[in-house]
């Protein structure tokens, strides 16, 4: 077992992956091109801690390993990724290398695709919505108010806006001024105070004040689009959805499970990969991996447990270190989006978000 550090539990497991060193691992059966790797969880580290034990300490390369990197030139050993076993069994090449050098089958992607949701699961098992609410009518505002900001900064605003107006009726009636004061840290206030008074509006007389739980019924309703009828079916409603948003397209762009650009195409070219009952969790996967690792300008290849799986891998920082060091919220030590997240985050050691113009406690 490797002897690691002392970092928050949930950091230490990201950090574990990139940096355990093979040399520590006794191991005597496996052959050497099968590199072991350590896990991602603490609960997983001990099952991890016992396959390596196979390898042969002789015959692996050393800590530094394998370069997931499509150019070996490109990623010196040192700061390449472990891979992990249970990968590397699969063949002597690391699986992104494999999958950045030749096309992929259908199949092929299908299996990667699936064992890329797997390690993300494990890696975020309190996935969850990060926009804080209680009913339907909340979420269904709060993901509309959530354009052009976080759900950090929405968390932080709604629960002013649903003491004072609770229903879709109260809100309809409202003073517009006094919504856009109400709502006016998330930006773009005014419009949005047109969309949510909108929305209430047509909720209160076409739906009988309450939100339709179909997707057909949701996409009527004035500002709302697809993706956020998906996070109010799939979250508040129980029905599988697949929600496009930024981290979502990118993510999967960079892992090659579609080339589209268009939501709409996207939310179809994915959902045939995975079975429907997967699609709501799948999108908090993706959508967590994506705020806290896999970023737009600076993704944390050192850090990122799924890294021996993406043919993007060396995008971003690939030392573990420094990696380390741009990972966001829990991953890194700070507090979530939500003010009120579920238990099984703060069981993980989950900090709640401050409410606005609040101190981290
Ligand atoms: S951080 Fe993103 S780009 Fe880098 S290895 Fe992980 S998934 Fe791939």
């Amino acid at each position: 077992m490797p002897a690691k550090k002392k970092t928050p539990a949930v950091v230490k497991t990201s950090a574990a992956k990139t940096t355990t060193p093979a040399t520590k691992t006794p191991a005597t059966k496996t052959p050497a091109t099968k590199t072991p790797a350590a896990k991602t969880t603490e609960a997983t580290r001990t099952t991890k801690a016992t396959r390596t034990t196979k390898t042969p300490a002789t015959k692996t390369p050393a800590t530094k390993t394998p370069a997931t990197k499509t150019s070996a030139a490109k990623a010196p050993a040192a700061k390449a990724p472990a891979a992990k076993a249970s990968v590397a069994k699969t063949a002597k090449a690391p699986a992104a290398q494999r999958v950045a050098a030749k096309p992929e089958s259908r199949t092929a992607l299908v299996r990667r695709a699936r064992k890329i949701n797997r390690e993300l699961a494990e890696a975020y098992p309190y996935a969850h919505p990060e926009l804080d609410f209680e009913n339907p009518f909340q979420l269904l505002v709060a993901t509309v108010m959530s354009a052009q900001t976080t759900d950090l900064r929405v968390n932080q605003t709604t629960p002013g806006l649903f003491a004072k107006y609770p229903t879709p009726e109260d809100l309809a009636a409202a003073n517009p001024e006094e919504v856009e004061e109400l709502i006016r840290p998330t930006g773009f206030f005014r419009a949005k105070t047109r969309s949510i008074m909108g929305l209430a509006k047509a909720l209160t007389e076409e739906f009988g004040g309450e939100v339709p739980g179909r997707l057909e019924d949701l996409v009527k309703l004035p500002g709302v689009g697809r993706k956020t009828a998906f996070v109010v079916l799939g979250n508040a409603f129980g029905r599988p959805g697949i929600t496009v948003d930024t981290h979502f397209g990118r993510l999967v762009r960079r892992w090659k499970w579609t080339d589209e650009t268009d939501p709409d195409k996207v939310e179809k070219a994915i959902g045939e990969l995975f079975p429907k009952s997967e699609w709501t969790q799948l999108s908090h996967h993706v959508i967590f991996h994506g705020r806290r690792i896999c970023h737009a300008r600076k993704p944390a290849c050192g850090a990122c447990p799924i890294a021996p799986l993406c043919p993007a891998y060396g995008e971003g920082e690939t030392d573990p270190e420094k990696a380390k060091k741009l990972l966001k919220y829990e991953k890194g030590g700070f507090p979530g989006q939500r003010l009120n997240p579920p238990q099984s985050y703060l069981d993980a050691g989950g900090v709640p978000a401050p409410p606005l113009g609040g101190t981290i406690g």
